[in-house]
């Protein structure tokens, strides 16, 4: 089945034509033609609707575009009603909409891109897959809740929705795999630590607890974000007259790696704090720890993981921030093996050593992938 997978931000829609199996399972899988759309609004594209329309000429130049059987569309919020992919029709785009207020700068772009095709296309199967759906599915209410007064979440829908699900899952499957567990045994950490990062605890091959919240904010040290400070922060700085745009610019796009060494990309750190910047040094180690943290805190959520998984641009490549984290791990008695961990590899692989308590692992996550199948798998179903 041909999926045209897309990603749609405010200003830029990323997209990728996958050929995966009919059922949605994990056989070979093709990607056919991918590329990004941006500055949408500024420039010669106008809006989400010249874009597809820009989008669905390139795709039509690489395989036809009457070739292309379902669009899978990544949608950030799924609130508490979406716990799986689900085919669109107009109540479920509505029922995103509905939900701006909990993703404001993406669920409207979610919408617009599905709108666009639906006016194009109007018979095309499109499904949602969200990024929320993994948690939603099965984080304990003692995981979800935050201890403050019960009207904020009746009134507001305030509780940690936890954000990445699509990859957390992805790469639980391909770890359980790779370890030959079957999935509903499989307890384990895993890290995704993209410009946005988080941390999940996988109990029987479900989340059951994760680092971000409300909104991607809290958790991890990220790129431009700053994980968890204290909210008395929040309340002081608006009594010293900050409003709240600039404490969400400060927060989300001006704190984490950026605020701490000037840089939001690893790499970038990385080799600061190689040629002696000490607080690029100290930015890897504020990063560094917080997981750490986390790690030791998810270990005892799942009752003692069978393994710490690195997934994402970070964890996938980043040794050496790999190196500071488990080096932090002695009192699990998780040891790395140094050299595995530095070896450059696409698949999935051990970067422990043999005697370590559990094994550590490597394993490239591919949410487009991830998407295509579902897609595929929900579209099947559905004509079935
Ligand atoms: P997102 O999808 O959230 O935009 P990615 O998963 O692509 O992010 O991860 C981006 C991060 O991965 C950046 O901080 C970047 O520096 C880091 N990264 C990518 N490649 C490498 C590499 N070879 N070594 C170290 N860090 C890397």
């Amino acid at each position: 089945m041909l999926v045209l997978v897309l990603n749609s931000g405010s200003s830029s829609i990323k997209y990728q034509v996958r050929d995966v199996p009919d059922d949605g399972g994990s056989g070979e899988d093709v990607i056919v033609t991918e590329g990004i759309v941006e500055r949408i609004g500024e420039g010669p594209v106008k809006d989400h609707a010249q874009a597809l329309e820009a989008i669905s000429r390139k795709v039509g130049d690489a395989v036809g575009d009457t070739d292309i059987d379902a669009v899978g569309h990544r949608v950030v919020h799924g609130g508490e009603r979406f716990d799986e992919p689900v085919l669109i029709n107009n109540e479920i785009t509505r029922a995103i909409e509905r939900l701006n207020p909990l993703a404001p700068l993406h669920n409207p772009a979610n919408v617009l891109g599905i709108r666009a095709i639906t006016e194009k296309w109007p018979k095309m199967p499109q499904v949602a897959v969200f990024d929320t759906a993994f948690h939603r599915r099965s984080l304990p209410e003692h995981a979800w809740r935050y201890a403050v007064p019960d009207e904020l979440y009746r009134r507001f829908g305030i509780r940690r929705y936890g954000f990445h699900g699509t990859s957390h899952e992805y790469v639980s499957r391909k770890a359980a795999a790779f370890l030959g567990t079957p999935l509903e045994d499989f307890d384990a950490v895993i890290a995704h630590l993209g410009n946005g990062a988080s941390v999940t605890a996988v109990k029987g091959g479900r989340s059951i607890d994760t680092s971000m919240g409300f909104t991607p904010l809290e958790g991890l040290v990220m790129g431009t974000r700053s994980g968890d400070i204290d909210a008395g922060i929040l309340l002081f700085l608006q009594r010293e007259g900050y409003t709240a745009e600039e404490i969400d610019q400060m927060l989300n796009r001006e704190s984490g790696l950026k605020a701490l060494a000037g840089n939001n990309d690893m790499r970038s750190v990385v080799e600061a704090a190689e040629d002696g910047d000490a607080r690029a040094a100290m930015a890897l180690e504020a990063a560094a720890y917080r997981l750490a943290k986390y790690i030791g805190g998810y270990h005892v959520a799942v009752g003692g993981a069978h393994a710490v998984v690195f997934t994402a641009g970070i964890g996938e490549n980043s040794w050496q921030f790999r190196e500071r984290v488990v080096g932090r791990l002695d009192a699990l008695e998780i040891m790395l093996d140094e050299r595995a961990n530095r070896e450059r590899s696409k698949e999935p692989r051990i970067i422990s050593t043999e005697d370590s308590a559990i094994p550590v692992l490597v394993v490239p996550t591919d949410e487009e992938r991830a998407i295509a199948e579902a897609t595929a798998a929900v579209v099947s179903a559905a004509k079935a």
